[in-house]
């Protein structure tokens, strides 16, 4: 009998654990993958979408494009997690299994932020930036407020690289002008484990008029105002919202949080049920939530899982170091590269914003597109 892995969410953490798993065993595996969705999207392909430059059809990556030996792919929902007796049930059916990593990611949570709804004034979910899409046209220039709800969330440079996308846009209608846009962040800085990216940041913001309010985040949005925890407001035109983030229901409700987030080791992503992991934006690991970080974790949970099904000693270690990629405005792109957890404190790199790294972040998106979706010869995989 093989062992039965689990694998909740086919997102950047699943998707990569079982192509991981799959890529060293084969057949000789037998990875169980769900997930509710018909499509993987990449968070950055939701500011593709929000300004015009991607539709929604060419963003999704089908699951139905998935196939890889050893593993089997699920459209299902999870509606229970019982961690003790590794068990998930779905609305389909209850799964047994001897491993089991929960990959289920970051949710958003709108019940704090009056006047932030989901699907029509953020940009964190599909249906968010595409209804933003089709509202940017109508914006005639007046007040823009890029405001984040809380923290953690998703992708720490992604409100500022929002707020540089939404000067480009406002320019290129002769807007720019008439329009000001104010980024409202809960963070101290754009991104503070790299002061060097910080500064090129702000230094970008004060070159096109942008305000950055810092350590402050969105309570509410009122009508054509937007309320700010430091007890001021904001006149608003448009709001561009990051909701709040936490981890999903169905993992708050398995018992499995502690402040609204999956406590597990760092480096191997054990939670403390023996044989169960937490891997990607759920997991409190003091790394950001961001998918080059769960992948990397991803990867590591997917060798120690190889060296126990060998019974070899599981010694890989999630790395906690990655690149992320960051728009700057006028079609060039920045990268910043962190490493959370190999030194005393997180340690960046910045490479100044160009042209040549749009060829490096379009290389970051089609190399996982074509190692997790790429069509693979052979037979023996079972698919949605
Ligand atoms: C605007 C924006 C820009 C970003 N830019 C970048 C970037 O440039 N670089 C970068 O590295 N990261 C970026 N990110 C962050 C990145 O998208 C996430 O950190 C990453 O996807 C997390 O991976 P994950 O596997 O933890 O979760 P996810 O990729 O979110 O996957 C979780 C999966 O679980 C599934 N799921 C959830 N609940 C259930 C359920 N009950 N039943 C079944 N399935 C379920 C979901 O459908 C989803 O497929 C960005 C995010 C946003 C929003």
């Amino acid at each position: 009998m093989k062992p039965r892995i689990l694998i909740l969410g086919a997102g950047f953490g699943g998707l990569e654990l079982s192509t991981s798993l799959s890529e060293a065993m084969g057949e000789n595996i037998d990875v169980t993958l769900i997930d509710k969705s018909d499509g993987f999207v990449f968070g950055f392909s939701k500011l593709d979408l929000l300004f015009g430059r991607s539709p929604e059809e060419m963003i999704r990556n089908p699951y139905s494009d998935y196939a890889k030996p050893g593993v089997r792919l699920l459209r299902e929902t999870i509606t229970a997690i019982d961690a003790e007796a590794k068990r998930v049930t779905t609305d389909k059916t209850v799964h047994e299994a001897d491993i089991l990593v929960i990959a289920l990611g970051a949710d958003y949570d709108v019940s704090s932020t009056p006047g932030i709804v989901m699907g029509v004034n953020e940009f964190y979910s599909v249906a968010g930036a595409a209804h933003l899409a089709k509202v940017l046209p109508r914006f005639q220039g007046g007040d823009v407020v890029v405001g984040v709800c809380g923290a953690p969330y998703k992708c720490p440079p992604a409100p500022a690289e929002c707020a540089l996308m939404m000067h480009d846009y406002v320019k290129a209608r002769g807007l720019d002008g008439a329009t000001r846009i104010t980024l409202v962040n809960p963070l101290p800085s754009p991104v503070p484990p790299s002061p060097d990216t910080s500064k090129a940041i702000l230094a970008a913001f004060k070159e096109r008029g942008i305000t950055f309010i810092p350590s402050t985040r969105v309570m509410a949005v009122e009508g054509k105002t937007v309320a700010l925890d430091n007890g001021s407001t904001l006149p608003c035109d448009l709001f561009l919202g990051v909701p709040k983030n936490r981890a999903a229901d169905v993992v708050v409700a398995a018992g499995l949080t502690e402040s609204g987030w999956v406590p597990v080791d760092p480096y191997t992503l054990q939670t403390r049920h023996p044989g169960v992991y937490a891997v990607g934006d759920l997991a409190n690991t003091g790394v950001p939530k961001a998918g080059v970080y769960a992948e990397g974790a991803a990867r590591a949970v997917a060798a120690n899982i190889i060296s126990q099904l060998r019974n070899e000693e599981q010694t890989a270690r999630n790395p906690g170091a990655g690149s992320c990629y960051i728009e700057f405005g006028a079609d060039r792109i920045a990268r910043v590269d962190v490493d959370f957890l190999s030194g005393p404190k997180p340690f960046g790199t910045f490479h100044g914003a160009s042209q040549a790294l749009r060829v490096d972040k379009e290389h970051f998106g089609s190399s996982r597109r074509a190692r997790w979706f790429g069509r693979q010869a052979g037979g023996g995989n079972r698919q949605i």
